[in-house]
């Protein structure tokens, strides 16, 4: 399909645009897919973001010490490699500017609309597209949509009573109020996740008090951070292939990984050791250390990395929590053993809706089921990708396709490469529409199933995010190494989907 305007274009309310390819995203996935797009040829296409700002999670993202934890050298694109990277896991900064310096390098600024949000996405029947409208009331029809969108985007928050009383300051850490001075503060953290871990070391030299309350202890490793010398870089730089040699061999080091979250054996007794050395060296105290120990299986929650948060904890004065919250009054946070604690500052640190996929977009398909109603009995898309019922959609990072292992990057550049597969495809016959069969997600579904079953995430004898807590289903991990996951995403099978 030819485009009726170009996407630089369409500027308003009244005007429709009309573009073969519509992405609604521009993090990672979003704009490595209109890379992708312009590699393959295929120019007719927009990407819409509502933020005012490319970069997704490490645009949102702005809490003291937010960086990633996988190195920097794989937590980018592949075909972007960047010899820059000034440490081994850079800061959010650092991120952001190679996302920019991606847009900038491969022309993506007038492909893509800052400031617009995808509100709705109606597939015409007769005449196969996608009907698009975005809260500003613009209008765009595509051939093919691509969501983008990110599984850890919505924040999460805890359902505790009290909680609209608190009267001081109150923010989700994915929403940072820069503006809130925690000089001599008395602050509480709830939640001591990935993010959690980041910014209690770099807040808590500040605050009078910080206390943490913490419902299950992380599993932690040590986190093998450090500056990547200028004489290193300068090799990257000049030999492009010790780059490429570098990030393969992180790869593999981390792919393989997944053999211990996938069984029981050798490798998780190992790593199970190692955090337990990692806490005994850092936590002399034994009362800390038992409150710091977990009761779960090593990798039921997602694993992190740090080299300063146990440190902290031992600060006199940071207090770890252990108990309930039952109750946060105006000025105050009560627990279940009834002590208050007065509290200036309410920091959640409690993260995102990750079993929600699509939560807050409104898409709807074929005899006008929106793909929440679709997913009420089980969420699920075949590869993670597409779903049947919605024609010419494609998800990026969509259900079961999040990593506890490796670079979820790497999962995106593989749905990436599927999509244009299936857009090529569609090209090539002389097609207009594809859906996938619904025996082919079915098969899927009980294959994910059969493969979660018996995995540490499953089996592991804890309450994750990766799980749903009312269902218990796992809509979130791919239960395989990442290797595995390339090889069933190579090429498109035409028998997987009705081609019409
Ligand atoms: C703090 C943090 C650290 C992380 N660190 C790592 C790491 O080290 N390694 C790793 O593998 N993963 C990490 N992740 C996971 C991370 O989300 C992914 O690695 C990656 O950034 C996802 O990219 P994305 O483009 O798919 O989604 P996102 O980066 O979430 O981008 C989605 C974009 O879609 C936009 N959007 C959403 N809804 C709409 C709408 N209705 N209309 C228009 N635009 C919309 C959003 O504004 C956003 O810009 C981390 C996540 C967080 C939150």
């Amino acid at each position: 399909m030819q485009p009726t305007s170009s996407p630089a274009s369409g500027n308003g309310a009244s005007s429709t645009t009309s573009v073969e390819v519509l992405i609604v995203g521009a993090g990672f996935s979003g704009l490595g897919m209109a890379i992708k797009l312009l590699d393959a040829g295929i120019t007719s296409f927009l990407v819409i973001e509502k933020a005012d700002e490319i970069g997704g999670t490490w645009y949102f993202n702005r809490y003291p010490g937010c960086a990633c934890d996988i190195p920097a050298h794989l937590y980018s694109f592949s075909f972007e490699r960047n010899p820059e990277w000034s440490r081994m896991y850079v800061g959010r900064e650092e991120i952001q500017q190679y996302l920019k310096s991606c847009v900038q390098r491969y022309g993506l600024g007038p492909y893509i609309r800052l400031n617009t949000a995808l509100c709705q996405a109606v597939w015409d029947e007769k005449d196969a597209l996608w009907r698009i409208t975005t809260a500003d009331g613009q209008n765009i029809v595509a051939q093919v949509l691509v969501s983008a969108v990110g599984g850890l985007h919505v924040p999460k928050y805890p359902d505790i009573p009290g909680m609209e009383n608190f009267t001081g300051p109150a923010f989700h850490s994915t929403a940072w109020d820069s503006s809130v001075t925690l000089q001599g503060k008395r602050v509480a953290v709830i939640g001591t996740g990935a993010s959690a871990i980041q910014f209690v070391p770099q807040i808590a030299p500040e605050t009078d008090k910080l206390y943490l309350f913490q419902r299950t202890p992380p599993w932690i490793v040590p986190k093998a951070d450090f500056e990547i010398p200028e004489r290193w870089r300068r090799r990257f730089r000049r030999f492009p292939a010790l780059g490429w040699l570098f990030r393969t061999g992180l790869f593999w080091f981390f792919d393989l990984r997944v053999f211990g979250f996938l069984r029981k054996g050798w490798l998780r007794t190992r790593a199970a050791k190692m955090a337990i050395e990692h806490l005994e060296a850092q936590v002399p105290d034994s009362d800390l250390r038992r409150l710091l120990t977990p009761n779960y299986e090593f990798g039921c929650k997602r694993v992190l990395i740090s080299g300063d948060y146990y440190p902290t904890l031992m600060r006199p004065n940071v207090e770890v929590v252990p108990d309930n919250i039952t109750e946060i009054r105006a000025e105050s946070i009560v627990t279940a053993d009834g002590a208050e604690r007065p509290v200036d500052v309410l920091i959640y640190g409690t993260g995102f809706r990750a079993t929600e996929p699509l939560i807050g977009v409104r898409i709807v398909g074929r005899n006008g089921v929106q793909i929440s109603d679709a997913w009420k009995e089980r969420i699920s898309a075949f590869l993670g990708i597409t779903v049947n019922g919605f024609p010419n959609f494609f998800i990026l990072l969509g259900p079961n396709t999040g990593l506890g292992h490796n670079s979820v990057v790497l999962m995106s550049e593989a749905q990436i490469g599927y999509a244009i597969d299936c857009v090529k495809l569609m090209r090539r016959r002389g097609r207009r529409v594809m859906e996938v069969k619904p025996a082919t997600q079915e098969r899927f579904v009980e294959e994910l199933r059969r493969r979660l079953d018996g995995t540490v995430w499953q089996a592991g004898g804890c309450r994750s995010w990766y799980k749903d807590a009312k269902t218990g289903e796992n809509p979130v991990i791919w239960p395989g190494s990442v290797t595995a996951y390339r090889r069933r995403t190579r090429g498109v099978s035409a028998a997987d989907y009705e081609l019409t």
